[in-house]
């Protein structure tokens, strides 16, 4: 079994006193600086100037400033901006990352595929919570926590450990739980969960049984319910207590299906091309893949992004979700439907 690491392993003293810089306030970063300023540790936030998040860091008490600012008065600076363009603000901020200082992240992409390389004598660690950055806040003004991932990849102050199961407490994902990993195991699980199971392989799923339905003749909004809506409910019971759980919460009819037409479904072909994907991540194809679509201007995603908000499943939800007013759709989420 593997460890983890709770409260009582990971001693805050390593931070008091430092300043921590949380580089980007977005779903992440607002999180980490809110969680962290709440455990008395100093912190400063940078965020391109302007925007939507900057005005929310202001609201919030902080002054932001520029990257290379925050990065010249922390001793941890941890970058939490998109993925995408951190290899940049990491090049803005390289000059101020003195040795001694430590250089952190809540995902391993651009330290394991080479599109970071940190200075010498700078400590490289990783937390990364295994949640969305509005639970990661939210759990923690409930007293509770998010779990996550850590793992150094780089001790050059011989305290490089113990400074990041110090950041992990000070968001409060020592009260859920923090589990060592390496770099590479933390991206290379987190990519394919995202495009397997969690993300790719969840809306697909969803998509394919609601055209299938459809297709049959039957209402959208009957396909909608069965296919969309209820997942939800699956899912909390799964998370609650296991499939274990969850199958006893379902009819034994949804059961005996359950059991022996999943694997029809999910069958070798899919666990094949699982393997597939679980392959290209490895080698890096899907991060070369991803890096040149940036470099291009994004023409794929754009165009996938287009066409799938238009799918039939999109606008039946929306008509069907306005009628269950309980079902809070956060104005974020209308924002980016009327785009
Ligand atoms: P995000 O897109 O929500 O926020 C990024 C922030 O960076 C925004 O406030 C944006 O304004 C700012 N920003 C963009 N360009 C900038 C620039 N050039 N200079 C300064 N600020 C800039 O990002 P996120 O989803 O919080 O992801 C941050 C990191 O956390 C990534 O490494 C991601 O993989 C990781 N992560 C995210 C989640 C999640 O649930 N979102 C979970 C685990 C790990
Ligand atoms: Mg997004
Ligand atoms: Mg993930
Ligand atoms: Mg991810
Ligand atoms: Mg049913
Ligand atoms: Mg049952």
């Amino acid at each position: 079994m593997a460890r983890l690491y709770y409260d009582a392993d990971a001693d805050l003293q390593r931070l008091t006193g430092k300043t921590v810089a949380v580089v980007g306030y977005g779903s992440q970063g607002h999180a980490h600086a809110l969680n962290l300023r709440d455990s008395g540790i100093r912190v400063v936030v940078a965020n391109r100037p302007g925007g939507r998040n900057w005005r929310r860091a202001l609201d919030d008490g902080f002054e932001p400033v520029a990257p290379a600012e925050a990065a010249a008065q922390a001793d941890v600076v941890m970058l939490l901006v998109p993925d995408h363009v951190m290899p940049a603000v990491f090049e803005e901020m390289r000059p101020a990352l003195a040795e001694g200082k430590a250089l952190a992240f809540a995902h391993g992409f651009n330290v394991h595929f080479g599109q970071i390389r940190p200075p010498e004598g700078v400590d490289v660690f990783m937390v990364a919570p295994k949640g969305p950055g509005h639970l990661v806040r939210r759990m923690y003004r409930e007293g509770k926590g998010v779990p996550a991932l850590f793992a150094v990849h780089r001790d050059a102050s011989g305290y490089a450990r113990e400074l990041a199961l110090a950041y992990a407490k000070g968001i409060g994902a020592t009260r859920a739980g923090v589990l060592e990993t390496t770099f590479a195991e933390e991206t290379e699980t987190d990519l394919f969960g995202e495009q397997a199971v969690l993300c790719g392989g969840m809306t697909e799923l969803v998509r394919a049984g609601f055209e299938t339905l459809v297709a049959a003749g039957y209402q959208p909004e009957v396909a909608y319910f069965e296919c969309l809506h209820e997942m939800k409910l699956i899912v909390d019971l799964m998370w609650e207590g296991g499939i274990t759980w969850m199958r006893h919460s379902i009819s034994d009819t949804a059961e005996y299906g359950d059991l022996t037409v999943g694997p029809r479904v999910i069958d070798q072909h899919v666990r094949d091309n699982m393997r597939r994907v679980l392959e290209d991540v490895r080698s890096g194809r899907f991060a070369r893949e991803w890096i040149l679509e940036n470099r291009a201007g994004r023409p794929i995603m754009n165009a996938l992004r287009l066409s799938q908000a238009r799918h039939p499943i999109e606008e039946v939800g929306r008509r069907l979700r306005a009628m269950m007013p309980w079902i809070e759709t956060p104005q974020e989420a209308r924002e980016v439907e009327s785009e």
